[in-house]
């Protein structure tokens, strides 16, 4: 499987029973595909953090002006649920297979910082990123209130965010 940024060939990682395609050492994205989804909500959040910040080549941004193929699908273009420059933030997903394609790049930043100023980073990053972004999602009914969930959890699983309130 490639990338569906920077067509570098995807790796795959094992954590918890979890598959995880990864572009290690190139733009850093990750890929889940929707047969993942029913198993996160058993894990316990962060298990699966070493996933963000696995190596990333410098300069290997693939902000994009263009849209890309789902890596599983092939024909099938990812949509963007967000994207944000200065956090260095995008996730994507397929909507026919469902997969999530994520490069949360911002967040990898915050956790090298020193830690007295890492706490609240990512409380920063959670309440004006992510969440406020998953609480509209939420607004919007049935299927992607259901999606914002699994990107909760997808989300939990890499990184022990503030949780949301139902
Ligand atoms: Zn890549
Ligand atoms: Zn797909």
């Amino acid at each position: 499987m490639k990338c569906p940024a920077c067509k570098n060939e995807l790796q795959e990682n094992v954590v918890a029973g979890i598959k995880i395609q990864a572009c290690r050492g190139e733009c850093g994205g990750l890929w889940f595909d929707r047969f993942q989804f029913n198993k996160l909500k058993a894990l316990k959040p962060g298990i699966g953090n070493s996933l963000v910040t696995i190596e990333r080549a410098d300069g290997v941004k693939v902000y994009r002006g263009a849209e890309h193929a789902c890596p599983a699908c092939k024909t099938t273009l990812l949509y963007r649920h967000f994207f944000d420059r200065k956090w260095d933030t995008e996730i994507n997903q397929c909507s026919k297979c469902s997969g999530f394609w994520l490069d949360l790049a911002g967040l990898a930043k915050i956790q090298t910082l020193p830690e007295n100023q890492q706490k609240e980073a990512v409380e920063n990053y959670f309440t004006n990123i992510i969440n406020k972004k998953l609480a509209g999602m939420r607004l919007l009914h049935g299927d992607m209130a259901e999606q914002a969930q699994v990107l909760d959890q997808i989300l939990q699983f890499l990184h022990p965010g503030k949780e949301l309130e139902e």
